[in-house]
């Protein structure tokens, strides 16, 4: 039984293998976040990709994803009805349409988990 105020979960072991090996591999990083034990990464990861989700689901029918490049990822933006293109100048994401470093869009491309990856393995963080 887990302790007052936390409950416990079941997962195939496949999946908890697989968290288990990233968790290992980034432990020295997540600690540097605060995160010290398997169950803090899980919960980590979880709030991560809720955080992900909200932006996701606040833009997705106004903003569509139409090209993933490697260094730009082209919008469009069912509101203003324009193209969008993000692109990457050092080291951050810029949007030419907007002329800035966090509009909507930039937020966008954020919220894509396959660009997210690659820009998050490249260190382009999102500013906040
Ligand atoms: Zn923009």
């Amino acid at each position: 039984m887990p302790k007052p105020g936390f409950k416990s979960i079941t997962v195939s072991e496949t999946v908890y293998d697989r968290f288990q090996e990233v968790y290992q591999k980034n432990k020295a990083g997540l600690a540097m976040k605060g995160v010290n034990s398997f169950s803090g990464y899980v919960t980590y990861m979880l709030e991560e990709s809720m955080q992900k989700d909200k932006t996701f689901a606040r833009y997705a029918p106004k903003i569509e994803k139409i090209s993933v490049d490697d260094d730009r990822v082209i919008l469009k933006d069912n509101i203003k009805n324009r193209i969008a293109e993000v692109a990457v100048q050092r080291g951050e994401l810029f949007c030419q349409l907007c002329d800035e470093k966090d509009c909507v869009h930039v937020g966008f491309v954020f919220s894509l988990p396959d660009v997210y990856e690659v820009l998050n393995a490249r260190g382009i963080k999102h500013p906040k």
